[in-house]
């Protein structure tokens, strides 16, 4: 069981609504700080880890900042995520580009900012080279086909477009050592919200036999092992968190037996997580505007898939907190949803909730990663703005709402 909280009263709320009307996310900084700490103290065995924040999950500068005080990098894959890592201050190394399907310029952006890149393919090692040039630095992600199970949301990985297979993976380290690269890193993600623990031991355990595997056929030593992201976290109140330290601890005994006293000591350990590090820690205040009462109950909010995708796209379960009826028994069973002409436009089905009343403020917790950031204009509707509370209790907007202009902004109505 985790129990589901806020970090905010209902008086506290209320205040900030004044000035920030809703909908809107709003991000606990502390919260966010406590998590990324207890991720790095619990790899602080390893050699050279690093955290790479999966910039897609939340691509707030003020987020990536905050996080970049705790020693993260940013892990990019796409031209505007890599201009956003700049714009924060995240250059070099501490860049990891994890693309796929890569237009050109993207690979030129990320060799002029010095970002490590992790091709996605084989056939990108010419691309890479006639575009770009090849990098001294460069990292291949592992598809391990049918030896690994896939879970729900990325689904098996033989059926997954990512990565190299397995002999593709050895002729290509073979290939850029020919070509004169002189540095070697290795990258899988074969997960998404994954909360087996026992699966990312799996996963470091066969990229560390990989690594062997690959010093013994090409002859180069792999810089670092790259475990991805997909730590899942507990979206539901009866759902387990992953134990870093188990985890961690998994990871140090296989590193230990497989690599340490072996030519591929030290082996640096990265992490590309999005979810685990913003995920429980961002939150979708939304209003209630109506009730409905037809062959089902309704509450509808001011909110709508356009703020959060998540129920929509995958049937997520997002939990929702009414705030002041914490304590209130679950006496009602609701739809929630918001205003979209989607039928599938709803935060939960068939929710057992306190009753519901119009201007009752509705929480939607776990909306800190893959969030605001699948926003989207459908319907003409407006991306809410991003709050972030501080640990002193104060909030600053970190991303205003989108307004009318901004959503007419790419017409040109003079040439009508
Ligand atoms: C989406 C993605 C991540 C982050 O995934 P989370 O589930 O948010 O941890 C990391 N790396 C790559 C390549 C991704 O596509």
């Amino acid at each position: 069981m985790n129990v589901k909280t806020v970090p905010f009263t209902k008086e506290q709320i209320r205040e900030i609504i004044k000035q920030y009307p809703t909908p809107f996310h709003i991000y606990d900084e502390k919260a966010i700080r406590e998590n990324a700490r207890k991720l790095v103290s619990a790899f602080s065995w390893a050699p050279g880890f690093k955290e790479f924040f999966a910039v897609k999950a939340a691509p707030n500068p003020y987020l990536m900042k905050l996080l970049k005080e705790e020693g993260f990098g940013a892990d990019c894959s796409s031209l505007t995520e890599l201009m956003l890592a700049g714009k924060t201050g995240i250059t070099g190394e501490d860049i990891m580009f994890s693309s796929n399907d890569t237009p050109p310029n993207e690979f030129v952006r990320a060799r002029e900012m010095g970002a490590v890149i992790n091709l996605d393919d084989i056939s990108h090692i010419d691309y890479l080279e006639q575009h770009a040039g090849l990098p001294e630095l460069l990292s291949f992600r592992y598809n391990p086909g049918p030896l690994k199970e896939g879970n729900a949301i990325i689904g098996k990985p033989e059926e997954a477009k990512y990565g190299f297979t397995r002999e593709q993976i050895i002729e290509g380290y073979k290939k850029i050592k020919a070509k004169g690269v002189t540095r070697f890193g290795l990258h899988t993600m074969v997960a998404s919200n994954e909360l087996n623990n026992d699966y990312f031991i799996e996963t470091a355990e066969m990229l560390f036999a990989l690594v062997r595997e690959i010093h013994e056929k090409c002859g180069i030593a792999i810089e670092f092992v790259n475990l991805g992201g997909g730590f899942g976290i507990p979206y539901r109140p009866e759902d387990t968190p992953i134990d870093l330290d188990y985890i961690s601890r998994g990871i140090k005994n296989r590193y230990n037996s497989m690599i340490s006293g072996t030519p591929c000591d030290p082996l640096k350990i990265f992490m590309e997580s999005g979810r685990l590090i913003t995920g429980p820690y961002g939150y979708l205040v939304s209003t209630v505007l109506h009730k409905k009462s037809t062959y089902k109950e309704y509450v509808g909010l001011d909110a709508c898939m356009a703020n959060l995708m998540r129920p929509a796209l995958y049937g997520a379960y997002h939990h929702i907190t009414v705030m002041g009826k914490e304590d209130r028994e679950l006496t009602k069973t609701y739809d929630v949803t918001g205003s979209l002409c989607e039928n599938n436009d709803k935060f939960a089905i068939d929710r057992k909730l306190p009753e519901i009343n119009r201007g009752d403020i509705v929480v939607i917790h776990d909306a800190g990663a893959h969030g605001h950031a699948m926003g989207f204009n459908y319907n003409g509707k407006l991306r809410s703005a991003e709050l972030l509370l501080k640990e002193d209790g104060s909030v600053v907007q970190i991303r205003r709402a989108e307004t009318p202009e901004d959503y007419f902004a790419t017409l040109d109505f003079s040439k009508l």
